[in-house]
């Protein structure tokens, strides 16, 4: 299995980081997980082309995490994908797909179906090449060999009391080829994430602030019930038993506070501490 890192930014656009996307290529296919901005971009970086992609699977819908997805749709209807393609994630990403097909892009939708008319051929309309599917609990199945199993995240819905109606976040954990990894979205620790990176060979976590950043009662309760920041993230990986940490959705910093964080991680966690950077490649 091998794990790419795309974007390993957050919502403030970075000049060093795209938004959040990670390529896990397992048992032969491309996984796509989070659509932050850049991630098409990214994926012709890594020499994917959107053609390529096997399946896409959203964490939650803030916009750094779908910023790129209506990019990353209409490029691979553009690249005439055949068959479908499946969009997994939580609640409310069946309305968000519809809205960009049928609002944002609708325009543009029905000007390329014209013109291959006019140019005496067919298209398919975007929404035929797409297969969504919201799933908050339970494995999927990609193949016999290839199952992801998806799980309840806390990124802010318990302290903002926000009803899974209106704010659904969850982790995926994939196996294949005898490995397992997780990706775990924007979370702090909570709900179902420790029975999702139990005993992983690598947790993909989103880290965003070192503790030396965790200063303001803003970052505090960020850090605390939103997402992790360094030492929150290893202490959840020490918990579950994984075996690398990788550490992701990175605020921008120094290279000095990017090394704290990493020596902080490690003070917590015996195992690996990566912290991550775009196009950054784990071979697991
Ligand atoms: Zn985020």
């Amino acid at each position: 299995m091998r794990v790419t890192l795309l974007g390993t930014g957050g919502p403030r656009p970075d000049p060093a980081r795209q938004g959040p996307a990670t390529l896990v290529r397992a048992g032969g296919l491309n996984l796509v997980f989070d659509a932050g901005r850049g991630v098409a971009t990214q994926l012709a970086r890594v020499g994917v082309r959107t053609g390529d992609i096997d399946a896409i699977f959203i964490t939650h819908h803030h916009f750094d995490h779908i910023g790129g997805l209506g990019d990353l749709i209409m490029a691979t209807w553009n690249a005439r994908r055949p068959g479908p393609l499946p969009i997994y994630g939580p609640v409310g990403t069946r309305e968000i797909v519809t809205a960009l097909l049928e609002g944002v892009y609708r325009r543009d939708v029905n000007y390329r179906i014209v013109e291959e008319r006019v140019l005496g051929r067919t298209l398919a309309p975007v929404s035929s090449m797409l297969d969504v599917h919201e799933q908050m609990s339970g494995r999927i199945d990609l193949r016999s060999d290839v199952r992801v199993v998806v799980g309840e995240v806390e990124h802010g819905g318990a302290a903002l009391e926000l009803a899974t109606d209106h704010w659904a976040t969850v982790g995926y954990r994939i196996a294949a080829d005898d490995r397992e990894v997780t990706i775990s979205g924007d979370a702090v620790a909570g709900r179902d994430l420790g029975v999702l990176a139990a005993g992983v060979d690598v947790l993909v976590m989103c880290a965003y602030l070192a503790a030396g950043e965790i200063t303001s009662v803003d970052e505090r309760f960020l850090a605390e019930k939103v997402l992790a920041g360094a030492p929150q993230a290893a202490r959840i990986a020490k918990a579950a038993g994984v075996r690398r940490l990788v550490l992701t959705h990175v605020r921008e910093k120094s290279e000095r506070d990017l090394d704290r964080m990493r020596e902080e991680a490690e003070e917590i966690f015996d195992g690996v501490v990566t912290v991550g950077r775009d196009l950054l490649v784990i071979e697991i």
